[in-house]
């Protein structure tokens, strides 16, 4: 459109310039040549110009696209030119130039036109002033200021009419246009309708269209369809009831009338939803009916209804992982989940034998399943199997997953069997946690059954439930011989009541609680040894729900303790103990006669002190020698001893000096004592030379404790008392 008009524009050009060529040969022109050469050439260049800028979609950004006002512009200033060589053609050429300015009537707005108008007036003014000024000869005055106030007075009204026209043809143009949108849209609409639609004007009884979706619903041709009834378009049972239901569709007190039977061309019924309305068109009132087919739908939900009864199985026993298997137990169906569970696709799973899709355990216990609940299946209408088996599924990534499977026969209406609905749960997470739970059994059994401890279950009646190995080593006794028997039947007689008292103790408290205790239990073979036994209350554990006995044998280590206390007796004894004489030595006195001492005092007692120095020893020594000295010594020892009662005790004090403690002995009594020394000493003979008898005689301090003394006091008086002895003549008793 643009470029045409262009063209008719650059047409004009053409006829111009030739015009203006013709006018300068016949010399009617004052137009000097190269300013025509100049001219015709900007013309030429101004309209390869807006060619390009149309072609380039340049011109696209300015509110005209078509340039007509640029273009118009351009002649304008042209034909200023023009008017300015003119001379007596000018009239002509402003005349031209209003053919020119009425080209563009079709397309300018007023404003553009009065823009134009304004811009010619004044341009034709300066034309004649121009040529006023250069050339007066060639005007007359009075013409041209009568042409620019003609064009001063038309050219507006000119722009007016000009502008309105424009108006008007855009308003007509847009009008049209809208009008062909919205019936082309209806019109689609109407025909591409996924539902058929029918109009029927109300006032003729008739129809006046129906789209095609309608024509091929019925499978009319619209021609033949155009010439039907209501009554021809459903069966003459169903008539009545439809129109009646299109009655209420149009009054809209339904908004759709449901499940309406159809008949075809082949009188065939087919179903249909049929919503409606009333339109006035044109004063006249058409009825619209808009047609579904729902025959699909009717057909899905038949279906529906059919497999209800397997799709309410399903969803009642739906838990985690469903399956449907055929007789030969290959899979026709698998939930999703299956598949993510397993990885294989149904497909996959129906190319695959049973025994590559489970273990070998569980394809033989799904076998042994099949034969036995297969008859039973069979045989009954209703049979859901109660008992659940777990199989161990190999995945397609050969992980293998536990399912926990539960089957239920599928049957028809008729009670035929046609398949299995195989529902599972996944419990290969229990399954692990099983197998660790019973390989840590197995460690604590192997730990149990090794150990050199003897372990007993034992009952709240302290019947054995269990007893380990090691009974058989420790008591000689075989678990088998133990297990039933009465823990206590082997305890010592003596060390029952501690049982008894342990035993209820223990179970008094229900919480878990552990008592140690040592007790002598008889061997198989008759002897006694002694076991600690550490029991513990698990009455309340849920597992172990009794009391556990752990016996450890302790009686070598017993043997061992009695050992060690009597050799630890005999270093102590060594220790205190004079070798020579057997008795004890002088520390030993000192703890001795201190203990004495405290004793005294608190519970007034008395307590006497003798001490003994051999008469003239030196001499003996310096005689016979020392070791019949030391003889004389051992003699000595025995001597004592063998006076003392068994509350009293004797000390070697010094190399031949001896004390001698007596508890609870007064001076009186000590007398007693100290004389029997001496007398039995005169009895002991000693023959260092062979037929010579020797006699040896001792003197004696004898001092009674008197309360509160010292004890250096105490001896230091029995030493002055023997001191007196010896100076009196020597074997003699001295006393205060
Ligand atoms: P007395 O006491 O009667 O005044 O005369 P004594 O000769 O016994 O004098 P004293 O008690 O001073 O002498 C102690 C002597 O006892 C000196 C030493 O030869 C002797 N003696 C001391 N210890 C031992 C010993 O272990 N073995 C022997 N064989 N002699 C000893
Ligand atoms: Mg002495
Ligand atoms: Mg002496």
């Amino acid at each position: 459109m643009r470029i045409k008009r262009f063209l008719i524009a650059f047409v004009s050009y053409l006829i111009f310039c030739a015009l203006t060529d013709f006018s300068f040969s016949l010399g009617l022109t004052s137009v000097p040549l190269h300013v025509l050469a100049v001219s015709q050439l900007g013309i030429l260049a101004g309209n390869i110009l807006i060619y390009m800028m149309i072609r380039t979609g340049f011109s696209r950004r300015f509110k005209d696209p078509s340039l007509t006002f640029l273009q118009i512009l351009i002649a304008t200033f042209w034909t200023m030119e023009v008017l300015y060589y003119a001379e007596t053609t000018r009239g002509m050429a402003l005349l031209l130039y209003f053919a020119i300015f009425i080209f563009g009537l079709f397309k300018l707005n007023v404003r553009q036109f009065l823009f134009l108008s304004f811009f010619t007036i004044a341009g034709y003014a300066t034309v004649l002033l121009l040529l006023y000024k250069n050339h007066p000869q060639s005007i007359n005055v009075k013409t041209e200021m009568l042409n620019l106030v003609a064009l001063a007075i038309v050219l507006p009204w000119f722009s007016l009419v000009g502008g309105y026209i424009t108006r008007l043809k855009a308003k007509i143009s847009n009008a049209y246009y809208k009008i062909k949108e919205t019936e082309s849209k209806f019109s689609t609409i109407f025909d591409s309708a996924s539902d058929g639609i029918i109009v029927l004007n109300v006032s003729e009884g008739k129809f006046s269209d129906a789209n095609d979706k309608f024509c091929n619903m019925l499978a009319y041709t619209r021609e033949e369809l155009l010439k039907l009834n209501i009554s021809d378009l459903h069966p003459p049972e169903a008539v009545s009831f439809v129109t009646d239901q299109f009655k209420k569709l149009i009054k809209r007190e339904m908004i759709i009338a449901k499940d309406i039977p159809v008949l075809k061309k082949d009188r065939t019924v087919f179903f249909a939803d049929i919503s409606g309305s009333l339109i006035t068109l044109n004063k006249k009132e058409y009825a619209v009916g808009v047609f579904r087919d729902i025959t699909e739908r009717k057909k899905a939900e038949e279906l529906l209804k059919q497999s209800e009864g397997k799709y309410r199985l399903l969803a009642d026993h739906m838990r985690d992982q469903v399956w449907i298997m055929d007789l030969k137990l290959k899979a026709t169906y698998i939930s999703p989940s299956i598949e993510k569970l397993i990885g294989y696709t149904l497909d996959e799973i129906k190319e695959l034998p049973l025994d590559k899709l489970l273990t070998s355990a569980s394809f033989k216990a799904a076998m042994d399943f099949s034969s036995m609940e297969m008859p039973r299946a069979l045989a009954s209408s209703d049979y859901t199997v109660t008992r659940s088996l777990e199989l161990e599924f190999v995945c397609k990534d050969s992980r293998t997953v536990w399912l926990e499977c539960v089957f239920t026969s599928i049957k028809d209406k008729d009670g035929k069997l046609l398949s299995f609905l195989g529902e599972g749960r996944d419990i290969t997470e229990r399954k692990l946690i099983e197998d660790r739970l019973r390989s840590e059994q197995q460690r604590f059994r192997a730990l149990i059954e090794h150990s050199s401890d003897i372990i007993v279950v034992v009952n709240l009646k302290g019947t054995i439930s269990y007893i380990n190995p090691a009974v058989e080593h420790v008591l000689g006794y075989k678990p088998e011989e133990r297990i039933g028997a009465k823990g206590f039947e082997l305890i010592h007689p003596d060390d029952m009541s501690f049982l008894a008292e342990s035993f209820t103790t223990l179970v008094a408290d229900p919480n878990p609680h552990v008592i140690k205790g040592e007790m002598r239990l008889r061997h198989k073979g008759g002897s006694w040894l002694t076991l600690e036994a550490v029991g513990s209350n698990l009455i309340n554990n849920n597992v172990v729900e009794a009391v556990i006995v752990n016996y450890r044998n302790i009686t070598e280590r017993k043997k061992a303790e009695e050992v060690l206390r009597e050799s630890e007796q005999r270093y102590l004894e060594l220790s205190i103990i004079d070798d020579l004489t057997q008795l004890y030595n002088s520390r030993h006195f000192y703890d001795q006669l201190k203990k004495e001492i405290e004793r005294s005092n608190r519970y007034k007692q008395p307590l006497t002190l003798l001490l003994l120095d051999l008469d003239k020893f030196k001499e003996f020594n310096d005689t016979y020698g020392h070791v019949e000295g030391d003889n004389v010594l051992s003699r000595l020892g025995q001597v004592i001893k063998r006076c003392l009662r068994e509350t009293d005790s004797a000390y070697r004090y010094g190399g031949e000096e001896f004390t001698i403690l007596l508890p609870m002995t007064t001076r009186e009594e000590g007398m007693i004592t100290a004389q029997r020394i001496q007398k039995e000493l005169t009895e002991e003979t000693f023959s260092p030379v062979v037929s010579q008898k020797i006699y040896v005689t001792v003197s004696i301090g004898l001092a009674e404790y008197k309360a509160k003394e010292e004890m250096k006091s105490f001896v230091h008086r029995a030493d002055q008392l023997m001191y007196k002895a010896k100076t009196n003549g020597r074997d003699m008793i001295f006393h205060e």
